[in-house]
């Protein structure tokens, strides 16, 4: 049985992360609220340092770190937000850090996670395997790895941003969440089970990548080939132990979003809310969007996760 995090894990988070982490807006539109015919609360981590949620769930983790483990330092493999969470709370909290990205990551994120002062290591991913490789450095060098999504920290820190959404917004009806491999989910719904009982929470994932949905109705974990979507940020393969178990037992549905239907609410957040939003974290509002009927009148939170993308590729979006 594994020791699954609570909503406690998530208030000690809070308190934790309090003052080091930004307390992001919750915005609204009239124009959303128009069209949806509901009450939309958008809880805005594309204003979060670094620009998405993940700084929660790793500076959460990194403040727990005993003596020992600060100074062998933290190891994670990734070429997304969550090497720049675990770079920039490394450095805050004065803890070396390496990050194992593949050798044809963008030179922007290559360039961001070292900025931030992370070591780089590179690999191969098409002969590799970056876990095998982060394990070994863990191992030889007696570094903690912290993994994106599947560690009960990292969960309970990526759960304070639904916490504080409810907490400033009051109860709501419907809660929609961006779902890669569940962190957010999982702790979004360990605040709300909490906060607001009632309220339903959905998971959203990419169409293309619809592994969270057929484990949810299938009630285990099911493994696909990495999905083509651009929603880069939930091109996970499969859930996590812990995420799982924690969607399983408290989140209602898991949805789809399509590429198009992204782009639609990337559009919608630039030109009716001037925000810049990365492609996966729109995949809660287009859920939301196409579910309108089932939520006339009702209170609707949001996650809007990041906003982490490249100006050429989110101006093509724009364009296109
Ligand atoms: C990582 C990430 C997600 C998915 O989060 P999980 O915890 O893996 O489900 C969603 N949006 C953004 C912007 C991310 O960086």
């Amino acid at each position: 049985m594994l020791n699954l995090p609570t909503y406690m894990d998530v208030a000690a988070a809070a308190k934790r992360i309090e003052g080091k982490a930004n307390r992001t807006p919750v915005m609204t539109s009239r124009t959303a609220n128009e069209e949806m015919g509901a009450e939309v609360f958008f809880k805005c981590e594309n204003y979060q340092r670094m620009g998405a949620f993940k700084f929660r769930g790793a500076m959460n983790a990194l403040s727990k770190f005993d003596e020992r483990q600060r100074a062998a330092g933290v190891v994670a493999f990734s070429s997304g937000n969550h090497a720049q969470a675990i770079a920039l709370s490394a450095k805050l909290l004065g803890i070396p850090a390496t990050i194992v990205m593949p050798l044809d990551a963008p030179a922007a994120k290559v360039a961001a996670t070292k900025a931030y002062g992370g070591n780089v290591v590179t690999y191969d991913r098409y002969t590799e395997d970056r876990e095998e490789i982060g394990r070994n450095l863990a191992v030889k060098h007696g570094m903690t790895l912290i993994p994106p999504y599947d560690h009960p920290d990292v969960i309970a820190g990526q759960g304070t941003a639904a916490k504080e959404l409810i907490e400033e917004v009051g109860s709501l009806d419907a809660l929609f969440v961006c779902l890669g491999g569940g962190g957010l989910l999982s702790g979004s719904a360990l605040a709300a089970r909490e906060l607001a009982p009632d309220c339903k929470i959905y998971g959203v994932e990419p169409e293309a990548g619809n592994d969270g949905q057929q484990s949810f109705r299938s009630g285990s974990i099911v493994h696909i080939e990495t999905p083509k979507t651009i929603a880069d940020g939930a091109q996970t393969q499969h859930l996590g132990q812990y995420t799982f178990q924690i969607i399983k037992r408290d989140v209602d549905d898991i949805l789809t979003a399509t590429d198009d239907q992204l782009v639609a609410c990337m559009r919608f957040f630039a030109e009716r809310m001037k925000m810049v939003v990365e492609p996966t974290g729109c995949l809660g509002f287009a859920a939301a969007r196409e579910m309108k009927s089932q939520l006339q009148g009702k209170r609707v939170g949001v996650i809007v996760s990041g906003g982490n993308v490249d100006m050429e590729r989110y101006s093509a979006f724009l364009a296109g």
